[in-house]
This record gives structure tokens, C-alpha cells and sequence, in this order.
């Protein structure tokens, strides 16, 4: 069999490698922003690596038309092309790139185990990135409206509705830092919630209370995104309470319902905080030793490219010194 051919009976237990068999060093799953550093560092470093996808290289990125927050990147050229230099810099460090899906893992298994569709495949370490997906309203038209004035992501789109009004819906934390982050950037902002009082923790209403340029539409759900010219002039909302409906002029929608992360082939084998995401250390480290955790699934403040890119970067470095450490002990 070829070195890197997986052994070919998924959904078999814990197996072991087959003879000739590549054990990778590390086994990146995902190949977003955070995966591909993390190939850049690992491979550069001399290890043997291993990038799983299941879609094409660049995840969330390479959905970005304009990314105009990633430092130095100044060129007017997309998150596509980005993703894709990323891709190419891994691979000619010697990454390989396994286009499937993992649908399961054993980390209790020496050496770990991944399986796909297609086999199972072997790995001493492993750095999770697997991303995560902003939740939908769920109306009609949403999917050709993103980039057209619907939006996930204030930190991202916020600067290119400067001067005019938006519309951020939802309830929770990240609607409240999108209304003040696009309050000193925008001329007004409604906040659309169907109850009558922000889920946010406390020092959020108290800032918001300060923001004189700021609606809240309470008790209030979309209904129906209002468009001109193909993008978004405003947001029809119901008032669950009278029944009434009001259309909200808007350049912009912001949508803040929640980000759900692909964490669900995990199956409990790491620790994860109560919104899904997995949790660990400012070292890339899970409660699982030689398991790491990268980018938008792992817990963390700022779910960006530039950020996903740094904990790329940390948990290469922590693979590689966690198999010297290995090593020598085996040594010893
Ligand atoms: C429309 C949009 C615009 C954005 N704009 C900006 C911006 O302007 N600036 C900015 O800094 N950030 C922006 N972001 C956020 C940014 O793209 C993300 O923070 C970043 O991509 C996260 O990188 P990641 O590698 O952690 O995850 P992702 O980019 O989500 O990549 C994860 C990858 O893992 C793959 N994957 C998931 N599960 C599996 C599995 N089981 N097996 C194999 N592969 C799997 C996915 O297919 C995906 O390719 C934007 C996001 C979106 C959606």
C-alpha cells in the first residue's frame, strides 16, 4: 500500500496503523486561515503534516470579498486569493493536503485516530481548526443578500456602511459589542431583540444606555429584508407583542444570533465551553495532551483571519515541543 494510504475500514473502533503506513506528526483538521498557518509553522519546522478539508482551502476567508483588516495586506484582492497564497505556501513546504471530510476521532488511541469517508488515518498530534458558522435568520433572500448589506460580522463589514444606518439583530454579547463597535462608526443604529431585554452581561447595558445614537426595537423579530438594487435598504420588523410591523431604513443588517462551531465530529472527546467552542489555553492546548485547538472553534475574544492565523502559529510551536518532549522521554 501506498505510505500514505489510510486503512480502509472506517468505522471500525480503535485500529492500528497498516504496515508502511504514514504516522503524521501533525494532523491538521481544517484548512482555514488558522489550519494553513499552522501547516506553514509545522511543515517549516521539519514535521510531517497533514492538512484535512473537506470543502476547498480557505474556509470562512475565502468568502470574504474585501478584508481590509489583515496587516500589510493592502492589495484591493480578496479573502479568496489570500486563502489561496496561504494554501500555496503551506504546500511548498511539504503539507499535505487530504481533501476529506474527518468525521470521527479517538484521542485516547497512541497514535491518534481520524477517520473519514474514506479511511482511517494516523497522527501523533493533532491541531483542531475547524471554524465556525454564523447562525441564520433563516428569511428568504438571505443567502444572495450576504455581501449585499446582510452581514455576520460588524468587525468586518462595519467600516464599509461609515455614515450610514444599520440594523444589528440579536440579543446576546456580540449583538451589544456590534451595536457600540458600530455606533462610533455608523450615524444610527437600531437593535432589533424579540424580547424585552438584551441576554448581554451587565457592562454591555450600561454602556449601551450611553450611546445616543442607538434604537432598541424591543419585542421586535425581522420579517423581511426590504431591498433596492439588488442590496439591502432596510429591515421590516414585527412587534410580537401588538402585532404591528415597522420597515427600518438600512444600509445594513447585521446579523448577531449566534456562531455555531464544527465541533460535533468531536463526540465528546474534548472539553467544550457551553456555546460548543473548545476550550483552551492561550498555548493552543485542549485538556488532551498533544491535541490543540486553533482559530474560530477554540474559545477566544476576537474570531478574525489575523487572529486565527497567530493560533496557527502557537499550536505548531506547541506540537513540535510537545513531541521533543515525547521523544526524549522515549529516549530516556
Ligand atoms: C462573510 C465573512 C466575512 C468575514 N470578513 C472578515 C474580515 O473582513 N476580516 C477578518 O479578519 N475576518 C473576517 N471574517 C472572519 C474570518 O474569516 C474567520 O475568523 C477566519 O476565517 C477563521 O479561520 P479558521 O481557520 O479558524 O476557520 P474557518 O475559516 O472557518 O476554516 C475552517 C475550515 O475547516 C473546515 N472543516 C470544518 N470541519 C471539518 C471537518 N470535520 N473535516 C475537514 N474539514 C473541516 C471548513 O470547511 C473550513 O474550511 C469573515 C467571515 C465571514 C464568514
Amino acid at each position: 500500500m501506498e505510505a500514505n494510504e489510510p486503512t480502509k475500514n472506517p468505522g471500525q473502533a480503535q485500529q492500528a496503523p497498516a504496515e508502511g503506513q504514514t504516522i503524521y506528526d501533525v494532523a491538521i483538521i481544517g484548512a482555514g486561515p488558522a489550519g494553513l498557518t499552522a501547516a506553514l509553522y509545522a511543515s517549516r519546522a521539519g514535521l510531517v503534516c497533514a492538512v484535512f478539508e473537506r470543502l476547498s482551502p480557505g474556509g470562512q476567508c475565502a468568502q470574504t470579498e474585501h478584508l481590509e483588516n489583515y496587516p500589510g495586506y493592502t492589495r484591493s484582492t480578496s479573502g479568496f486569493e489570500l486563502s489561496w497564497d496561504m494554501y500555496e505556501q503551506a504546500g511548498s513546504f511539504g503539507a499535505a493536503f487530504i481533501m476529506e471530510d474527518v468525521t470521527s476521532v479517538d484521542f485516547s488511541a497512541e497514535p491518534n485516530q481520524l477517520t473519514t469517508p474514506f479511511g482511517t488515518y494516523f497522527a501523533r498530534t493533532v491541531i483542531v481548526a475547524t471554524g465556525a458558522v454564523a447562525a441564520q435568520l433563516g428569511l428568504p433572500h438571505e443567502e444572495e443578500l450576504r455581501g449585499r448589506g446582510v452581514s455576520y460580522c460588524a468587525t468586518c463589514d462595519g467600516n464599509f456602511f461609515r455614515d450610514k444606518d444599520v440594523v444589528v439583530v440579536g440579543g446576546g454579547n456580540t449583538a451589544a459589542a456590534d451595536v457600540i463597535y458600530l455606533s462610533r462608526i455608523c450615524h444610527k443604529v437600531y437593535l432589533v431583540h424579540r424580547r424585552d431585554k438584551l441576554r448581554a452581561t451587565a457592562i454591555y447595558h450600561e454602556r449601551l444606555r450611553e450611546l445616543s445614537n442607538v434604537e432598541f426595537c424591543w419585542d421586535s423579530t425581522p420579517e423581511e429584508f426590504l431591498t433596492e438594487d439588488g442590496r439591502i435598504s432596510g429591515l421590516r420588523i414585527r412587534n410580537g407583542k401588538t402585532g404591528e410591523t415597522r420597515d427600518l431604513d438600512a444600509s445594513a443588517v447585521f446579523i448577531a444570533i449566534g456562531m455555531k462551531p464544527y465541533t460535533a465530529f468531536l463526540e465528546g472527546d474534548l472539553d467544550l465551553d457551553a456555546g460548543g467552542y473548545i476550550i483552551a489555553g492561550a498555548d493552543g492546548k485542549t485538556a488532551m495532551p498533544g491535541v490543540f485547538a486553533a482559530g474560530d472553534v477554540r474559545t477566544k475574544d476576537l474570531r478574525q483571519v489575523v487572529t486565527a492565523v497567530a493560533d496557527g502559529a502557537i499550536c505548531a510551536e506547541h506540537a513540535a515541543q510537545f513531541l521533543e518532549a515525547k521523544e526524549a522521554i522515549e529516549e530516556a
